[in-house]
């Protein structure tokens, strides 16, 4: 069986490194020669809306997934009339999109940040009236680790904000005064059986993952897979699914959906009985779902534009190092540590160690 993935990033190679040991093979289609997917996948070097690349990745493969959701529709489409195609374009198409992505929320029940959909500095002026300030103006599509964003503060700031989004599609959102961050994972297989990852609670730094920690006994864990299993279920959604969340004042506010493997899901290469990848690849190819508990106390750590030393890292105790292999790049995550262990003490200790090397 081939696996096509739609990019070759970093969750590219960590889906191919999960599954050759389920004898399955991987070709990726990406623009960039050097994807660091490569060394363990074959490469179409491509554009995702090069027709004939299209075509030559598809001959290749029996089914395709992504790792990375912002395909030309067009594209996905010709690829979907000749392949089976999980999740299912329509299910991305929700989450694509901002505003149908929170207007979905609101419609299953499941609360969200108040949102207003933004086209003009008007729109902008008149929902601020209504929101207040501090608020987060937001491009409705392609926004990721905080790029596409504008925190507001004072009146002032609002042609400024406009003007940097560039008057694209936006939408605008009340701040959330959380006290934490967390995400839920979950595998949907195709008779619709779902498990759910412990939570993970996320910290970010300059808008991008720093920490994620998890513990098997999050007291919002319920809470977190009610709501994820409403949007499952909705989406009719095969694989793997992550639900970013703020913890406010006791109940949780939906933040946004990656519709594939994520990041704050990284500890479960070590940490769990089966991680997101191999899950993600046993829901889309109809095989039954593995153990998603975890061993223990588990944390990962980004690497984000300069790596540790491996000997550094590895002296910690029951840590483990994961290398994108990746050109260092201010802002690139090109790596992530992570420790796990069933002593809370000592799992304390190491993270403590893991986290003096990238601090
Ligand atoms: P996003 O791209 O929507 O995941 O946002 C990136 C980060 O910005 C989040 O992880 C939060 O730390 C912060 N953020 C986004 N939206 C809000 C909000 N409505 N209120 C407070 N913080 C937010």
């Amino acid at each position: 069986m081939i696996v096509g993935i739609l990019g070759g990033g970093q969750l590219a190679r960590m889906l191919a490194l999960a599954g050759h040991p389920l004898g399955l093979k991987f070709v990726v289609l990406d623009p960039a020669p050097d994807a660091c997917s490569g060394v363990v996948a074959e490469q179409v070097v491509g554009a995702y809306d090069d027709p004939q690349k299209l075509k030559l990745f598809a001959d290749k493969v029996d089914i395709v997934t992504y790792e990375f959701e912002n395909v030309p529709a067009e594209s996905v489409r010709y690829l979907t009339d000749k392949l089976p195609v999980y999740p299912s374009p329509d299910a991305l198409a929700f989450t694509r999109d901002r505003l149908t992505e929170k207007t979905m929320f609101r419609e299953l029940g499941i609360s969200t940040p108040e949102f207003y959909p933004i086209n003009s500095l008007d729109d902008l002026q008149e929902s601020v009236q209504k929101i207040g300030l501090p608020a987060i103006l937001k491009s409705r599509t392609l926004g990721y680790d905080g790029k596409g964003q504008f925190l507001l503060k004072k009146n002032e700031d609002l042609p400024l904000a406009w003007e940097q989004l560039e008057g694209v599609p936006c939408i605008l959102e009340s701040f959330v005064p959380f006290s934490r961050e967390i995400s839920i994972i979950a595998a949907r297989a195709r008779n619709g059986k779902t498990v759910f990852y412990p939570v993970s609670e996320n910290v970010h730094k300059s808008g991008i993952l720093h920490l994620s920690t998890c513990r098997s006994d999050d007291p919002m864990q319920k809470a977190a897979e009610n709501y994820s299993k409403l949007l499952l279920d909705k989406l009719g959604y095969i694989g793997v699914l992550s639900l970013e969340l703020f913890h406010s004042g006791g109940s949780l506010l939906a933040n946004e959906i990656a519709p594939r493997v994520h990041n704050s899901g990284h500890w479960t290469i070590d940490g769990a009985h089966t991680c997101q990848f191999e899950n993600h690849l046993r829901a889309i190819l109809g095989l039954p779902l593995g153990d998603t508990s975890a061993y223990g106390y588990c944390a990962m750590v980004n690497f984000v534009g300069r790596i540790p030393e491996s000997k550094d890292v590895l002296a910690i105790k029951n840590a483990h190092f994961h290398d994108y292999a990746k050109e260092p790049r201010l802002g690139r995550k090109i790596g992530h540590g992570t420790v796990c262990s069933q002593r809370e003490d000592e799992f304390g200790r190491s993270l403590e160690k893991l986290l003096a090397l990238v601090s």
